[in-house]
C-alpha cells in the first residue's frame, strides 16, 4: 500500500480523508499546524496506529517539509493545508496569503526537489495533489455551471488566496514538469466540521435555542457535497487523473441557504423537539449580509465523471441526515473544538 504526506489533515476534510485513507491500509504522514480549525480530536481512533504518523508543523517550514519527504518518501503529497473561512479572510487576509500561497510555495518548492531527486520509477508514479475550490470562479447569475475552463474570477481575500494558490500548482508544472492534480469543489458537509461554517454552525446554535443566522436574504446558492463524497473523489483523482488536469467535484445538490437552514430545523425538530413545542425554524433571524456575498455556485463534474467515472453516493437529504445525526452524538467534539478562541459569534461583517 502507498505512503502518502497528507497537509492539514487534522481539519474537517483533511481528517475525513486521512481516516478513510488510513482504514483502507494507506500509510499516512500527516502534517498541520494545528490553527484553530486543526483538531486532534478528530484523529483520536487513529492514537497508537503505525500506519498514522502525525507531525505538527507548518507547509510554509521547506526544511521540515523536506526532512519529512526524504525520510518517509511518500508516493504522493495531498495539500489539504489553508485557512478556509471566507468571514475569516474578510476580517484578516493576511493569514490566508501567508498559509494559502506563500505556505503552498515552500511546500511546492520542497516537494519539486524531492521529486528530482527521486529514480526513474518513483519519479513517473508521483503525485502532487492540490485541493481547491469552486469559489475561485467567482459567482454565477440564475443559470450556468463552473467548468475546469470558466475563467479565474475570485471575489474574496479567501477565493483569490487558493486562486493563488491554484496557479502556482499550475506553473509548477508547466515550468519544472512537477506531476500535479488540483481539484476544484464545492460546498462540503458532514462529520468534523468546525463550527464556524453554516452547517454545523446552524445546528449547535439550534440546539443552543440561540438566533440562526441567516445572511441577507437567505437566497445565496451552493452547490453541498457530502464530505465522503469529496474525499472519494480525491482519491479517485490521485489515482486515475491525469497529469496537469483540474477536474471539478460536485454533488448536483443545489440549494438556497434558506432551505439548508429550514432542512436542518426540520431534522432537529423531528430527533431533539423543542420543550416548547416551537419548531426549531422560529429561531431563524436574517442577519446583514456578507459584504461581496457571492449569489450563486454550481459545478459541472461531468469530466470527473465521465473520464474517471466518480459519481457521489450521498444524496443531499442523506447527507445532511447523517450530518444531523453525527452531531448529536458527537457533542463532545463540538464542546471541546470549541474550547478555544471562536464562540460561534459573528465574524467577517464589515467589510
Ligand atoms: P479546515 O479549515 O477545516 O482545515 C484546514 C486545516 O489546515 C486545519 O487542520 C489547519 O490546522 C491546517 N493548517 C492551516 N494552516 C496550516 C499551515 N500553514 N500548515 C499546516 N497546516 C495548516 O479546512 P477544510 O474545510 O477541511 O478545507 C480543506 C481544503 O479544502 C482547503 O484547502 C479548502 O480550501 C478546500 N476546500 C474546502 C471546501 C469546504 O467546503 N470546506 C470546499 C472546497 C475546497
Amino acid at each position: 500500500m502507498p505512503t502518502w504526506l497528507v497537509t492539514g489533515g487534522a481539519g474537517f476534510i483533511g481528517g475525513n480523508f486521512v481516516l478513510a485513507g488510513v482504514a483502507s491500509g494507506v500509510r499516512v504522514i500527516n502534517l498541520d499546524a494545528l490553527t484553530y480549525a486543526g483538531n486532534l480530536d478528530t484523529l483520536a481512533s487513529l492514537e497508537d496506529n503505525p500506519n498514522h504518523v502525525f507531525v505538527h508543523g507548518d507547509i510554509g517550514d521547506a526544511a521540515l517539509v523536506s526532512k519529512l519527504l526524504a525520510e518517509y518518501q511518500p508516493d504522493a503529497v495531498l495539500n489539504f493545508a489553508a485557512e478556509s473561512h471566507v468571514d475569516r479572510s474578510i476580517d484578516g487576509p493576511g493569514a490566508f496569503i501567508q498559509t494559502n500561497v506563500v505556505g503552498t510555495l515552500a511546500l511546492l518548492e520542497a516537494v519539486r526537489d524531492h521529486w528530482r531527486s527521486l529514480d526513474d520509477g518513483p519519479r513517473q508514479a508521483f503525485r502532487f495533489l492540490h485541493v481547491s475550490t469552486d469559489e475561485v470562479y467567482g459567482s454565477l447569475g440564475d443559470t450556468g455551471k463552473f467548468t475546469e475552463t470558466t475563467a479565474y474570477a475570485p471575489n474574496s481575500p479567501y477565493s483569490a488566496s487558493k486562486a493563488a494558490s491554484d496557479h502556482l500548482v499550475r506553473a509548477f508544472h508547466h515550468t519544472y514538469g512537477l506531476p500535479v492534480l488540483t481539484t476544484s469543489c464545492s460546498n462540503n458537509y458532514g462529520p468534523y466540521h468546525f463550527p464556524e461554517k453554516l452547517i454545523p454552525l446552524v445546528i449547535a446554535k439550534a440546539l443552543a435555542g440561540d438566533p440562526l443566522p441567516v445572511y441577507g436574504d437567505g437566497k445565496n446558492v451552493r452547490d453541498w457535497l457530502y464530505v465522503s463524497d469529496h474525499c472519494a473523489a480525491i482519491r479517485t483523482v490521485l489515482e486515475k487523473g491525469r497529469t496537469g488536469e483540474t477536474y471539478n467535484v460536485g454533488g448536483d445538490a443545489e440549494m438556497q441557504n434558506i432551505t439548508v437552514v429550514e432542512t436542518i430545523c426540520k431534522l432537529l425538530d423531528q430527533r431533539r423537539p423543542r420543550q416548547d413545542g416551537l419548531s426549531r425554524a422560529t429561531q431563524i433571524t436574517y442577519v446583514q449580509d456578507r459584504p461581496g456575498h457571492d449569489r450563486r455556485y454550481a459545478i459541472d463534474a461531468s469530466k470527473l465523471q465521465e473520464e474517471l467515472g466518480w459519481k457521489p453516493r450521498f444524496t443531499f437529504e442523506q447527507g445532511i441526515a447523517a450530518t444531523v445525526d453525527w452531531y448529536l452524538e458527537n457533542q463532545r467534539w463540538v464542546e471541546r473544538v470549541l474550547d478555544g478562541s471562536y464562540r460561534l459569534e459573528r465574524i467577517g461583517a464589515a467589510a
